[in-house]
């Protein structure tokens, strides 16, 4: 069967036909506080789509940053007094200790933006070199001018991504732009914060850069699916396929997939809210696999909100499986197939509990979904 997928660029779901080995990108944390539940759906989601392409025959190299050079990480540092640095060692390991617990299979590579000063360095000279960003006060900008298609990720109009770069970081009324929308390369450091030396002066990488250098460091110019949080495609996935083309010339990405939000009393579970559910905090309490199944039944595209029966409904449905934990290849054929259909997890979850419901086995169906049960 056809494995058809949501791209955000296109707006609809197209087959998804990328060739045995698939090369995939998705936007990593900025380690500077522990793993909230909206991050783990984010990446659970994509460990869910590379256990199902293996299960179709393909080959996954999956890289996944860590966006160690960034305003709130250098935030929280200031306010704890200690070395940013630091501060994302200590909370990327704890991601990383969240990620297994959830059973997420390992990445490729997790790369550091602090490991691609060099690469940064010589993708902003490309851009430049090819005419798509100028000098100006001591940082470098892209030209969006210059880009004909900018906006062909995000399909916003002209208005919305200018409201959406507002609320999203991006200084639109910086004077040293040509446009509102052209967005830093490289910039200034505030004196408390890392400087390195560039042909066209001292500074940091702005944010958008670092997953472009990477993408093209660890997988080369085209990749078959980028992912990310659906708050990432504008500015941050919009800037970078601007960038990562106008450097190589070659399509950056075949596939754009973004994972919905979370909300939590009504509002989107985000740091800057506080409105948090933290993934460590729920592991004290609940297997870790009743909160991934808390997270896999909700579709990746369906935005959902946290509420306190999740995790209780979860452990009834996790002892309902394990007294199933008995093969059963004939679930496998519909699983596979809610699968190909844009990641039905609901419907995967509909199909094992029915089966249950009817004393059928699950054990293979459910470990698709990355949920590994004791075998009865
Ligand atoms: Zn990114």
């Amino acid at each position: 069967m056809t494995f058809m997928l949501h791209d955000t660029a296109r707006r609809e779901v197209v087959p998804f036909e990328p060739n045995e080995h698939v090369l995939m990108y998705t936007c990593g944390i900025t380690p500077y506080d522990a793993t909230h539940l909206g991050h783990a759906a984010t990446f659970i989601a994509y460990d869910v789509l590379v256990r199902h392409l293996i299960d179709k025959g393909h080959t996954v190299r999956c890289v996944r940053n860590v966006t160690d050079v960034d305003d709130p990480l250098f935030a929280k540092a200031r306010e704890l007094g200690v070395h940013y640095l630091d501060l994302a060692a200590g909370q990327e390991a704890r991601f990383e200790r969240d990620m297994v617990a959830l059973n997420a299979l390992p990445v490729a590579s997790s790369p550091r933006a602090s490991s691609a000063i060099p690469d940064i360095r010589g993708f902003i000279g490309m851009v430049i070199d090819r005419g798509y960003a100028y000098e100006a006060g001591g940082s470098v900008y892209f030209d969006v001018s210059k880009f004909e298609s900018f906006g062909s990720v995000s399909n916003y109009t002209h208005d919305e991504m200018i409201e959406f770069a507002k609320q999203r970081g991006g200084n639109v009324d910086d004077a040293n732009k040509r446009n509102p929308l052209d967005f830093v390369l490289w910039h200034p450091s505030a004196p408390d914060e890392p400087s390195w030396d560039t042909l066209w002066g001292p500074g940091r990488p702005g944010w958008h850069i670092e997953c472009s250098a990477l993408a093209l460091r660890e997988l080369g110019t085209t990749i078959d699916l980028h992912g990310g949080g659906a708050d990432l495609i504008f500015p941050h996935h919009e800037c970078e396929r601007a960038q990562s083309e106008a450097a190589t010339g070659e399509p950056f990405v075949k596939h754009w997939m973004h994972t919905a939000l979370i909300s939590m009393d009504g509002e989107k579970m985000s740091k800057s809210l506080g409105n948090l559910v933290f993934v460590d905090a729920l592991r004290e309490i609940y297997d870790p696999r009743v909160i991934r199944l808390g997270i896999v039944e909700h579709h990746y595209r369906t935005e959902w909100e946290w509420d306190d029966e999740l995790m209780p409904r979860n452990v009834d449905r996790l002892a309902r499986w394990e007294r199933n934990a008995r093969s059963n290849p004939d679930l496998l054929d519909e699983v596979r197939a809610r699968l190909d259909d844009d990641l039905d997890t609901p419907g995967v979850f509909a199909a094992i509990d029915d089966a249950a419901a009817r004393g059928d086995g699950v054990l293979e169906a459910s470990a698709l979904l990355g949920v590994d049960l004791a075998p009865a």
